[in-house]
């Protein structure tokens, strides 16, 4: 049987990147996949390409009034979600923080971390009525450490945020059947990633005990897991994909 029969998913950033991948990977698992992303002909394109049960939605994660249109949608479609992917993310300028402007502190935080509270506060009602659900929360090896390279103080503030909202949200929606997890990537090979090197690894690859950037269906493989049965006693818990890098 495939690992997500019976799952309606909303994957948030899904044009490309990880997003991307984890929407392959689900709808190859048998769920039904709410696409969304700013980056509208790319995000349709993936969903024409993935077939009849993957619907594409235009999104910005950053506005409360569009998360209640893309959740009244997908339930019109679909039925109530029962997994929801808090993915879209940026990672703003790479400077310090005596150089960092108010605005892009400020646009880091809204992308990253705020959408993730509007993403859960939209979504929960619709998992209550699917009678429970998973929430997998993007964050990074950057809501686990400052230490190790390149992001600015905005990013790193943002991705332990969505660590901390990922807890209390699981605290409170244990008893309803919801389980709230969240996933720190290291270094994947997605254009996100490029931006941050400039050269697809470069220097990155010294940090990295196991000496490779992982391909993003290595996310998508935990992301899954996540969000399928498979992981029914797990919530309230942050997940590292990092090939040993915080182990150092
Ligand atoms: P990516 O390749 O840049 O893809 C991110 C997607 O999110 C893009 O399609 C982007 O659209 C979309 N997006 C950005 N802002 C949005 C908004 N306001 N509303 C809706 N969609 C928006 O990034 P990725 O590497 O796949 O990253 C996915 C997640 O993993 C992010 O949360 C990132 O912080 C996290 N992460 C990545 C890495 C890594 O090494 N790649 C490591 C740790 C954590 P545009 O193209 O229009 O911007």
């Amino acid at each position: 049987m495939s690992r997500l029969e019976g799952k309606i998913a909303l994957i948030t950033g899904a044009a490309r990147g990880m997003g991307e991948s984890h929407a392959r990977r689900f709808a190859g698992e048998g769920a039904r996949v709410i696409l969304t992303d700013r980056s509208v002909a790319q995000g349709q394109a993936l969903a024409e390409e993935l077939g009849g049960n993957v619907l594409f939605l235009p999104h910005d994660v950053t506005d409360a009034d569009q998360w209640d249109a893309v959740v009244k949608r997908a339930e019109e479609v679909f039925g109530p979600i029962n997994v929801l992917i808090n993915n879209a993310g940026i990672l703003g300028p790479i400077a310090r923080t005596q150089d960092l402007s108010e605005a892009d502190y400020l646009r880091v935080c809204a992308i990253n971390q705020h959408s993730v509270f509007l993403g859960m506060r939209a979504v929960l009602p619709s998992m209550l009525r699917a009678g429970g659900g998973s929430i997998v929360n993007i964050s990074s090896i950057a809501g686990m450490a400052a230490n190790y390279g390149f992001p600015s103080l905005a990013y790193v503030a943002s991705k332990f945020a969505v660590r901390g909202m990922t807890k209390a949200t699981a605290i409170e929606y244990g008893r309803h059947n919801i389980r709230v997890n969240s996933v720190h990537p290291g270094f994947i090979q997605t254009p996100m990633m490029v931006e941050a090197t400039n050269e697809e690894g470069g220097d990155a690859l010294a940090l990295i005990p196991l000496g490779r950037i992982a391909d993003p269906d290595e996310v998508s493989q935990l992301v899954l897991f996540l969000a399928s049965d498979e992981s029914s006693y797990i919530t309230g818990a942050e997940h590292l994909i990092d090939a040993g890098m915080l182990a150092q």
